[in-house]
């Protein structure tokens, strides 16, 4: 019950935060490419601002979230496959689809291939 729908509130949330991070980068770009002597300590004060696409850009960077991860969540979500674990196919648990909307791993799966790639 209410998976859809659920599904459609997660990818509508995906959706923004890419337009919020997209957004971001594209303003950033522009006054790289508009003032001299722009260079990382300036996006940092965008970020910092308080309007709400850079808070969410902001929550975003703290989140790891890139926008292809954003991408490939949105893409699953129209395959059909998103909460599904990319390397054994099982469902990935709701409060960490939560917690990480983009995770493509199950936790299990996720601790093993950390613990491999370390
Ligand atoms: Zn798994």
């Amino acid at each position: 019950m209410g998976e859809d729908k659920d599904l459609i509130g997660i990818r509508e949330r995906l959706v923004e935060q890419l337009r919020a991070l997209n957004a971001d980068v594209v303003h950033d770009l522009d006054s790289l490419g508009t003032e001299d002597g722009t260079h990382l300590a300036d996006i940092e004060d965008l970020a910092g601002d308080s309007s709400s696409d850079a808070v969410i850009f902001e929550r975003f960077r703290a989140g790891g979230a890139t926008l292809d991860q954003l991408q490939r969540a949105i893409d699953r979500i129209d395959r059909g496959t998103y909460g599904i674990c990319e390397e054994c196919e099982a469902p990935i648990a709701a409060p960490r689809l939560e917690a990480l909307p983009f995770a493509t791993h199950c936790i299990d799966c996720k601790r093993r291939l950390e613990a491999e790639g370390a």
